[in-house]
């Protein structure tokens, strides 16, 4: 289908986009890899009458380490992130998940800045961000501000983004000690994306006892969210399979499971439970690996 019609610009500069962003009301949307914008465009699910590309803007993309946390450009790549040798090295559950995403054209034009903002509920990378506690940093035509990616995700498809806001860059904590690490879904044959995805990174003594888990999950619910019972069910204990097994059955308390014609709500709970337990598992084999 063809998209409606639409203006279409390319600043130059941050400040540039945010004047643009501000300035031209409810009908304005970034362009970032366009691979979920342009989709919504084309169906006509999205109007809107002006695109601001954000591609020309430098500075958006790329990683770097700093101290330790690694800032990830909003226009990085999620084939970028997969082959990042800085991300395997101190942050491999990244690499994992963008691994995951699509196929490699998708990979190729598709941008974590845009994946996170979207919000879409079967989207990736959210659970990674949300395992690892990551940080957002957004700018608008109020100044810039640091959004904790647990108060980010608010609903379906919808962020604590202001409309005048734009996504800058992901901040995610080094992993040191003895880390494991896993992102396992179960995905949608035709698009890839996850009927349910569980990210998990944790850490574990010299004994195998856990000293810190964070687990993100995806698809199960209107919006990924960080699986808070089975963490603290499982932190200071030694992470035996029993335990991990009745530690997972936790993930779907509280959570109001998605119903459509990929997975009944039954199957999903279902799959959330153990692809919970098989990536807790998968993380601690990993462990100084
Ligand atoms: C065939 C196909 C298969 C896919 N499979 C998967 C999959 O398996 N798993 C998965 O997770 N995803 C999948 N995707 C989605 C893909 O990961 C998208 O790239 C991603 O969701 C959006 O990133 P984008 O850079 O393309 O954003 P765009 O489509 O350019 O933008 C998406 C939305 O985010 C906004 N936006 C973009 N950048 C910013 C920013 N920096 N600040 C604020 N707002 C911004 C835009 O205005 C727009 O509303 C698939 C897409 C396709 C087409």
């Amino acid at each position: 289908m063809i998209p409606p019609a639409f203006d279409y610009m390319t600043p130059a500069t941050l400040d540039e986009a945010i004047h643009a962003l501000a300035s031209h009301g409810e009908d304005v949307k970034l362009l970032a890899g366009g691979h979920s914008l342009l989709p919504m465009m084309k169906l006509r699910l999205a109007g809107p009458k002006l695109l601001i590309d954000l591609s020309k803007i430098p500075g958006l993309g790329g990683t770097k380490q700093e101290g330790d946390k690694i800032t990830i450009g909003a226009l990085t790549t999620h084939y970028q992130i997969e082959s990042s040798e800085l991300l395997k090295e101190n942050c491999p559950l990244l690499p994992q998940t963008a691994r995951a995403i699509g196929d490699v054209q998708v990979r190729n034009r598709g941008t974590i800045g845009g994946s996170l903002a979207h919000a879409d509920p079967a989207a990736d990378m959210p659970a990674a961000i949300l395992a690892l506690n990551g940080e957002l940093r957004v700018r608008g035509s109020k100044g810039e501000r640091s959004i904790q990616a647990s108060d980010f995700f608010l609903g379906l498809m919808t962020t604590a983004l202001n409309p005048t806001e734009i996504l800058t860059e992901i901040r995610i904590p080094v992993l040191s000690g003895r880390c494991g690490t896993a992102y396992l879904k179960v995905p949608q044959k035709a698009s890839g994306f996850a009927i349910v995805g569980v990210a998990v990174w944790l850490r574990v003594d010299n004994n195998g006892r856990c000293e810190d888990i964070g687990i993100g999950v995806t698809g199960l619910n209107a919006k990924p969210f960080r699986a808070g019972r089975v963490e603290g069910r499982l932190r200071g204990e030694k992470l035996a399979p029993n335990l991990i097994e009745e530690a997972s059955s936790q993930v779907i308390q509280g959570v109001d499971p998605l119903d459509d014609l990929h997975a009944s709500a039954a199957f999903r709970s279902h799959l959330a439970r153990v692809y919970t337990a098989r990536a807790i598992q998968k993380a601690l084999e990993g462990v100084g690996a």
